[in-house]
């Protein structure tokens, strides 16, 4: 039998399927989506088998091909299904078939190859030099590197004592814990009999036999009260034995959830309901849009959802944007469906990772919680997949290999024959259009439950403060209220505009903005070391003490941070106590839930932070809601500004009265006309699409035209014309007269680690044969890349142009 494999090199020459013959003593074991260990050229690497089949796929000498050296894994780690996925995806996006693959995994599973010294021949090795193998006779590369011997070594495998070799091995290392067993169980009775006055002991043994056919821990044996010294004697006794055994790493055990029930729904949750329920039923790949406000229930609908697939015997993929940031999603979810959830996301270490990974692959857990890569959990029964605050930048993966989680969500839908449901309060403009033209089924959640009223926004004109002579973070307004929310024990959540406001050092004298020397951007502050950082590329410099250009003392930080904000409510209101979120308060695992947790517990009664606070929080006593800057975004070069503006406002303002208490919001911007932020105050989405609409239609942007962005980047800039020019002339021949290719231009980013970068942005509505240029450019680029760095990325529906 021959295997059909990909083999784990990401370099697109070796972008193909290779052969290799399936040893009849490991048949057996060879199923497709395993990984193996291959011979390729010299070396030992690591595949995927795709497939399996009588015949070789191309018509080389059979006696050329070589065999499968071994499998490791016993369960293929991928499914039929994702195998395909991988296919269509290195189509569509143009990535490597390997890269596709390896997305799909967690990076547990990722190969790591270590090179190798191996006694061959121990009799003929001197005592010092054999002292430095372990017991296997391995003396790893990197160790030998290290000791004196490692001069001597080259010259034993020469004369062949020592053999060179590399091993395969997995970036993981298990979770082992003690567990305790009967030893004879062939002489049970004898034992309980010689144990009728040990009355301790015979508990002990007795709990043993009840729980035979699972792993006791020994951790477990002491929590149900069972002494140390009971337990040791029985072992001294050869009664019972203690074994290690790999545990699951569960990222929630201590936690416990109380289990909460069904609500009953609301006529407009039920109209919602029925018509995912019957798509779900009915084996329907329908796509639904499920637009409600904040707190409109819309989690309420998919857990019943779920509830339905899973007495169907399906299973359900819940994506949100990022669980960090919502703990009080996952415990719903935990709280409704027990130990039927998996949840996946960056928090967790590369073992919780997979061990809840695994749990999925096992047939154990059958929801699955998680970011944007959880699309790809390897259920084999999919019967929904809902995607919640579908409109989330971060359902797109930015870098290589570039992809979608809503398109993977779609494909997967139509694969299984399952419904999708994207659900937001702020549906992107892409969305609501395919909504509009009934491509997605729509289905509105107009009200709060229990028709609490939408929180009353107000405009705080900024101008209009300064005017006044008020330099300070917050305008009179806004002090008042949060004065008065301190005063009755109620809750503030101020939110500050990250973005556009790192905090850049200025002269004031000479203008002077100190500048990454590698990149085109400038440096910034960061207060824990007193030194400038670039968040491009890494470089640092101390603080400087005068202006390097005009030597003048006043050089400063400009621009406000959190720590800032923090100071300033201090000093302004005596009884704050403030609980602050941003990138350093929230570095540690587990540290953005203990935050949030002591907030609900009324620890504090202002929550300062960055966008991190503007997803997910739902308390009761939250009544005022502060944005302090609304305007950072909307100056961003980026057509997507107002969408963003919009619905980070939007998120953010429904933070506040969830519940009895009445909420209020304030809004402070400089903008106060602009339609972006107008429309928030409204509640009015419908207002906001139809104004953001025109403008796309007039700019020829999405969701009127498709973009393909390609960046062009090298160290040397002559180079980046040149192959701009020529990526261009080779576009310009393989599209209609219909679309438009804007560029080359430099990137908003026009440097970077002293890569100089050019774009080419493509505009069109339908171009068949683009695609095909595209492959072209994308494999003449890898060559150049190759040869000397040219690099040419190309991002398919880019959500940033920068
Ligand atoms: P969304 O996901 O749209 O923000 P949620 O599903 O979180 O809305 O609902 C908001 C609040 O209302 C939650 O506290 C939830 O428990 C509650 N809720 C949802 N549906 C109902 C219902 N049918 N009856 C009573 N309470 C409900
Ligand atoms: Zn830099
Ligand atoms: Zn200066």
């Amino acid at each position: 039998m021959i295997a059909n494999v990909v083999v784990d090199i990401p370099s697109k020459n070796v972008d193909k399927i290779f052969d290799y013959k399936i040893p009849p003593d490991i048949e057996e074991i060879v199923k497709v989506g395993v990984r193996v260990e291959v011979p390729f050229g010299s070396r030992k690497i690591q595949g995927f088998v795709i497939n399996i089949s009588e015949q070789l796929s191309s018509d080389i000498d059979m006696s050329k091909v070589k065999s499968i050296i071994r499998v490791k894994d016993f369960k293929p780690e991928l499914t039929p299904e994702l195998i395909k996925l991988s296919e269509w995806m290195a189509n569509f996006h143009l990535v490597k078939r390997i890269s596709a693959l390896e997305i799909m995994l967690p990076s547990a599973v990722k190969a790591k190859y270590q090179k190798i010294y191996q006694v061959n021949d121990p009799e003929n090795l001197p005592a010092h030099i054999l002292n430095r193998f372990n017991k296997e006779g391995i003396l790893t590369f990197d160790q030998a590197q290290q000791s004196e011997i490692v001069t001597d070594l080259e010259g034993y495998v020469k004369s062949g004592q020592l053999v060179k070799d590399t091993i395969v091995g997995q970036q993981l290392t298990k979770k082992y814990a003690t567990c305790i067993r009967i030893m004879p169980t062939d002489r049970l009775d004898e034992i309980i009999e010689s144990l009728h006055k040990k009355e301790k002991q015979l508990d002990i043994l007795n709990y043993l036999i009840e729980h035979r056919n699972e792993d006791v821990l020994l951790k477990t044996l002491k929590e149900e009260g069972f002494s140390n010294s009971s337990i040791n004697t029985l072992v001294k006794n050869q009664v019972l034995e203690k074994y290690n055994s790999v545990v699951a790493r569960d990222p929630y055990e201590n936690r416990i959830f109380e289990k909460e029930h069904n609500k009953s729904l609301t006529n407009d949750q039920q109209h919602a309901f029925t018509q995912i329920n019957e798509a779900v039923q009915g084996n329907e790949s329908t796509t639904f849009l499920l637009h409600g406000v904040t707190g409109s229930g819309k989690t309420e609908i998919y857990l019943q959802t779920i509830e339905n697939v899973l007495e169907k015997g399906e299973q359900a993929i819940i994506l949100v944007p990022e669980i960090a940031l919502t703990p009080q999603m996952v415990n719903r979810f935990k709280a409704r469906f027990g130990d039927e959830v998996a949840v996946l996301h960056s928090g967790l270490s590369k073992g919780e990772k997979y061990d809840e990974w695994q749990k999925i692959r096992d047939g154990k857990a059958s929801v699955s919680v998680g970011a944007r890569s959880s699309i790809f959990a390897p259920f084999e029964k999919l019967g929904l997949i809902i995607i919640d605050e579908e409109h989330e930048s971060t359902y797109k993966q930015e870098d290589y290999p570039r992809y979608h989680a809503r398109e993977i969500a779609i494909w997967r839908s139509e694969y299984h024959q399952c419904p999708v449901v994207l659900g937001s309060a702020t549906p992107s403009l892409e969305t609501f259009a395919r909504a509009e033209k009934n491509v997605y089924q729509y289905l509105e959640l107009p009200e709060r439950v229990n028709k609490q009223k939408m929180p009353e926004i107000e405009l705080i004109d900024m101008r209009e403060e300064l005017k006044e002579g008020n330099r300070s973070m917050f305008s009179e307004q806004l002090k008042q209220a949060i004065q008065e929310r301190i005063d009755k024990n109620e809750q503030v959540v101020l939110f500050l505009n990250r973005r556009g406001h790192s905090s850049f050092v200025l002269c004031r004298d000479c203008g002077h903005v100190p500048q990454c020397p590698n990149c085109d951007i400038s440096l910034t502050y960061h207060k824990t070391h007193d030194d400038l950082k670039c968040h491009y590329c890494g470089y640092s410099e101390p603080m400087p003490q005068l202006c390097p250009s005009c030597e003048s003392e006043h050089i400063r930080q400009m621009g406000v941070g959190t720590q800032q904000v923090e100071e300033q409510i201090y000093s302004t209101f005596e009884q704050a106590k403030v609980i602050r979120m941003d990138v350093d308060t929230t570095s540690r695992k587990g540290a953005h839930e203990k935050l949030l947790t002591a907030f609900g517990e009324q620890e504090a009664n202002i929550l300062l932070g960055t966008q991190m606070i503007a997803k997910g929080l739902d308390f009761e006593n939250i009544t005022l809601v502060g944005v302090l800057n609304a305007d950072t975004m909307l100056n961003l070069p980026d057509f997507r500004s107002s969408e963003k503006t919009f619905q980070l406002l939007t998120q953010v303002a429904g933070r506040a009265g969830r519940h009895k208490k009445k909420g209020e919001v304030m809004i402070q911007t400089y903008n106060p006309e602009h339609y972006a932020i107008l429309d928030v105050t409204k509640n009015d989405y419908l207002s906001f699409y139809q104004k953001e609409m025109k403008f796309r239609q007039i700019g020829k942007y999405p969701p009127y035209y498709y973009l393909v962005n390609l960046t062009i980047s090298h160290f040397d800039k002559t180079k980046v014309l040149k192959a701009a020019k020529h990526a261009h002339d080779i576009l310009i021949q393989h599209v209609s007269s219909k679309s438009f290719i804007l560029g080359p231009s430099p990137s908003p980013l026009s440097r970077i680690n002293n890569q100089h970068r050019f774009q080419i942005l493509i505009k069109f509505k339908s171009e068949p044969d683009l695609l095909t240029a595209l492959q072209y450019l994308d494999d003449y680029y890898h060559e150049q890349y190759v040869k000397d760095k040219l690099s040419l990325e190309i991002d398919i529906n880019p959500q940033m142009m920068m």
